[in-house]
């Protein structure tokens, strides 16, 4: 079964601070069974870029307009983010995909944890939550 996965658990770059989180054992795992994919960077955002965290609730808040996104150096990052979340979903379903497996602790790809003004709590990225109120099944990983 395809999945769209967290590109930088797949080895790119592409992490606020140009890292990765690349696990070779998922990758081997995954083979060619996978759609690579940064909601950040589809977004319009550049690698590296400050790092982002939420204003009054976590993703599935900024769906219903009660949050948004901001990075350290005070600029309003939602527009960016649900635009990366909105391609992330069209590509995984242009592609077959059939459920997500998203890199935790992310405002974007975060399924049990993020950061809201400093810290860290339970919650959703932006992307995980378009996935979650679309239906989708979705892991995570560390
Ligand atoms: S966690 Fe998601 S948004 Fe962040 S670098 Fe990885 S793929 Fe991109």
């Amino acid at each position: 079964m395809k999945s769209l996965v967290s590109a930088c658990l797949l080895g790119c770059p592409c992490r606020y601070d140009g890292g990765t989180r690349g696990d070779p054992e998922l990758i081997a795992a995954l083979g060619e069974e996978a759609l690579a994919f940064c909601p950040e960077v589809e977004g319009g955002l550049p690698t590296p870029r400050p790092r982002a965290f939420f204003v009054g609730g976590d993703g599935a808040q900024v769906w219903e307009g009660k949050a948004s996104v901001r990075d350290e150096e005070g600029r309003d990052l939602t527009a960016q983010f649900r635009r990366g979340a909105v391609r992330a979903l069209a590509a995984a379903l242009a592609e077959g995909c059939k459920e997500g497996l998203l890199k935790d602790g992310s405002p974007s790809c975060g399924l049990s944890r993020v950061d809201i003004q400093g810290h860290k709590v339970q919650g959703l990225g932006v992307t995980a939550a378009l996935f979650l109120r679309a239906g989708w099944t979705l892991r995570g990983h560390d």
